[in-house]
């Protein structure tokens, strides 16, 4: 597995890739096995795997949740080397925004709603850094997961407006074995709160409405950010103290 942390080094690497299709699996690091579903699928599907680990600062509209991101960098490098990822690019964030994100993508409605109506500015970060990755890998596959399905959505969107030459891969949600949808967030859960966290999920597939498990959620103790039923999906975000989790089911 090559490793590249300097972006003009990974330049010379792509375009001697010869083996595609070529999958592409961008994260935020401290890896689940939700990411690994994510990898797992790629490696079925391609002929070379390239993963990313980038932090994105675009995206945080809370600077604390920034710096209370995990970093697992070893861990990481070592789950992706036994997955047999091909490549990983783990930029840094001064060669990756090296215009001082002067240059953006911005969307203008859906972005607005759910959890951008939350989290100013998160989804152009979103969108900017994958936009980014996206022509930094050149991809002819790119894996997301439905746990974060606004940004899937985004994302789709995104590609389609811009006639991006790459096919964009949702993968379901992983969960543990309560229910939670794993996330690199849920470490910052303590005791109490790990076990309220598995109502979340509980709570939207029971729910008759949105408004019912809303009321439910607020019961349980959750801080609700909203629920909302959209087409066949039914999206919420909720925060247990200072953590935020997110999740979705089909309706
Ligand atoms: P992150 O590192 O949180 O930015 O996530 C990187 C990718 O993994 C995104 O496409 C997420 O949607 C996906 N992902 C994160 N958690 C899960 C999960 N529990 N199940 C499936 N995909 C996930």
């Amino acid at each position: 597995m090559r490793v590249f942390t300097d972006i003009d080094e990974w330049q010379v690497y792509r375009d001697t890739v010869q083996q595609r299709p070529l999958g592409f699996v961008p994260t935020m690091g401290a890896l689940h096995q939700g990411h690994l579903a994510l990898v797992d699928a790629c490696r079925r599907q391609n002929a070379t795997t390239v993963v990313s680990i980038f932090v994105n600062p675009a995206q945080f509209d809370d600077q604390g949740d920034l710096k209370a991101y995990p970093d697992h960098h070893e861990k990481d490098l070592k789950n992706l080397e036994d997955a047999a990822v091909d490549a990983v690019l783990l930029p840094s964030a001064s060669q990756v925004y090296a215009d001082n994100y002067r240059f953006r993508v911005s969307e203008s409605e859906f972005s607005q709603q759910l959890c951008g109506a939350h989290r100013p500015g998160h989804f152009d970060g979103v969108l900017t850094v994958v936009m980014r990755l996206l022509n930094l890998v050149r991809p002819d596959n790119a894996y997301f997961g439905e746990k974060d399905y606004q940004q899937l959505q985004l994302i789709r969107d995104m590609a389609k407006a811009f006639f991006m030459p790459v096919n964009i891969v949702a993968c379901e949600t992983v969960r543990e074995a309560d229910g939670l949808a794993m996330s690199s967030r849920n470490q910052r859960l303590d005791k109490q709160q790990r076990e309220t966290a598995a109502a979340l999920y509980a709570t939207l597939k029971q729910s008759r409405t949105a408004r019912q498990a809303r009321e439910t959620l607020l019961e349980q103790g959750f801080q609700v950010d909203y629920v909302e039923d959209l087409a066949d999906r039914r999206l919420a975000a909720a925060r247990l103290g200072d953590t935020r989790l997110i999740d979705n089911v089909r309706i």
